[in-house]
């Protein structure tokens, strides 16, 4: 997989947007930098891998955009040794991210084809997070407790599951709102009875299906 000086020059471009757009933490931002974005890309798209916007990854998923991404990512403080659960592997992209960051993730994904395709491609990039396949609205009790838990797919509420899955201290960044577009919400476990809730702006997430999620 080539990644030349031009891809790597079109990654400064899109990390100093990024940046443009609000993104502060340099660890983020180095993240964003080095993950070779166009490798999940056909490569009559590699054009579009460096815009600074989301993609269609079949199976009518998306590669979230790459603001989106760092911005999530830079909301759950992620510290090197992390357990990090990712609700809606898709491209396996936000993953990368979460691992350069020094992460230990686990990430389920719901749509079979996508969850069988991702698994086989990111260990040609050298990830190898943790892979499940199923209905990630519930979590992932099997694993769980996590420190940060990362939610790519809008959700009408926030699932109780996924609090009681944090440790205390635990951070889960999760878009709550209806189907077209949701309020970025940041909830802080501070004891077993007392969590921090706070929202920030509107994102545009494929729908987060599943018992927890939206019934389709
Ligand atoms: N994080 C992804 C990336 O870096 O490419 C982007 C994810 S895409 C915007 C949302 C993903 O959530 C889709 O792949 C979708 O199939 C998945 N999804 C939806 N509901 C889910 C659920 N209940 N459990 C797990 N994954 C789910």
């Amino acid at each position: 997989m080539e990644d030349s000086y031009r891809h790597r020059g079109m990654r400064k471009a899109l990390v100093r947007i990024i940046k443009e757009k609000g993104i502060a933490s340099p660890a983020v931002l180095a993240a964003i930098g080095k993950v070779a974005r166009h490798h999940f890309f056909d490569n009559a798209l590699v054009e579009h891998a460096y815009q600074d916007k989301a993609f269609p990854i079949g199976e009518g998923q998306t590669i979230s955009q790459p603001y989106t991404v760092a911005f999530q990512t830079e909301k759950l403080e992620i510290q090197s040794g992390d357990k990090v659960l990712e609700v809606g592997t898709g491209s396996g992209y936000q993953a990368t991210i979460l691992m350069e960051l020094g992460a230990d993730v686990y990430t389920i994904e719901f749509n079979k084809p996508l969850y069988e395709r991702t698994k086989k491609f990111l260990p040609k990039m050298g990830y190898t997070p943790k892979f499940f396949y199923g209905d990630g609205s519930k979590g992932l009790a099997a694993h769980a407790p996590y420190d940060k838990i990362i939610v790519t797919a809008g959700a009408p509420t926030v699932p109780t599951e996924l609090i009681k899955q944090l440790n205390i201290g635990g951070i889960l960044i999760i878009p709550v709102g209806d189907e077209k577009k949701q309020k970025m919400v940041k909830i802080t476990k501070q004891s077993d009875k007392k969590i921090k809730k706070e929202a920030f702006d509107y994102f545009s997430f494929v729908p987060l299906l599943g018992e927890q999620g939206w019934k389709k």
